[in-house]
């Protein structure tokens, strides 16, 4: 039975975002060096990350408040005022830099366009990646556009029934084997991993090798034949 519905991840998947979350860290890491080595800094900072998740959630800003609890954390209270005013404005360039589309997302986003439902399904704050999406160019491509706190297996059911198509109807494409991937398939959707060369480690899971509905791609402009070969 043919795909007609095709649900896209957004960061690092249609545009560059690991990049700057990096150049971030790297500014976290050259600041706080008089009081720890970047190893430690770098830990430090992804452990505080992966405590917050829960209350924070995904995201700019989230991470900001990581790196400046991550950075009381190292410097006490030796921690110089101006060591927070460089976090902060590391936090706003990762909300204002210029969006980059992955090579080839234009025109695989046309294709795409002509072979079902296109639905963009991304974590992480709301007015960010609404503002991403505007910047990208490519929202009226897009069927919906859904913004979510976490992408969990539920998450893909209801968005699924709401579309009013079958499970195995329906397919993601990301470049998270934990969040695009693995509960894509728990779904009951097909799934295709497109890796990226800068992954976060909390995004990684074994990658479902066996399973009949998953597939890992060189590049997203690999997507459209696979939906006409599923089909
Ligand atoms: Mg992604």
């Amino acid at each position: 039975m043919p795909i007609k519905l095709i649900l896209l991840d957004a960061d690092d998947t249609l545009w560059h975002n690991m990049r700057h979350f990096e150049a971030a860290e790297q500014a976290f890491a050259d600041m706080i060096a008089p009081f720890a080595e970047a190893g430690i800094a770098r830990s430090t900072l992804a452990a505080m990350e992966e405590r917050n998740l829960e209350l924070y959630g995904y995201g700019a800003k989230s991470f900001t408040l990581s790196m400046i609890e991550a950075a009381v954390e190292l410097g006490g209270d030796a921690l110089p005022v101006g060591g927070i005013r460089q976090i902060l404005e590391a936090g706003r360039a990762l909300l204002s830099h210029p969006v980059e589309l992955l090579e080839g997302v234009g025109d695989t986003i046309e294709a795409l366009a002509g072979l079902g439902d296109l639905v963009l399904l991304t974590k992480g704050e709301l007015l960010h990646q609404e503002a991403k999406l505007a910047a990208s160019g490519l929202g009226s491509s897009f069927a919906s556009v859904e913004i979510v706190s976490d992408k969990r297996a539920d998450t893909f059911r209801s968005l699924i029934a709401r579309s009013g198509v079958e499970p195995h109807q329906a397919i993601m494409a990301g470049d998270s084997l934990r969040s695009d991937i693995v509960p894509a398939l728990q779904a009951g959707a097909w799934a295709a991993f497109v890796p990226q060369a800068l992954a976060w480690t909390h995004e990684q899971a074994a990658e479902p090798v066996d399973h009949d509905r998953y597939r890992r791609l060189q590049s997203l402009a690999d997507l459209p034949a696979l939906i006409e070969e599923i089909g």
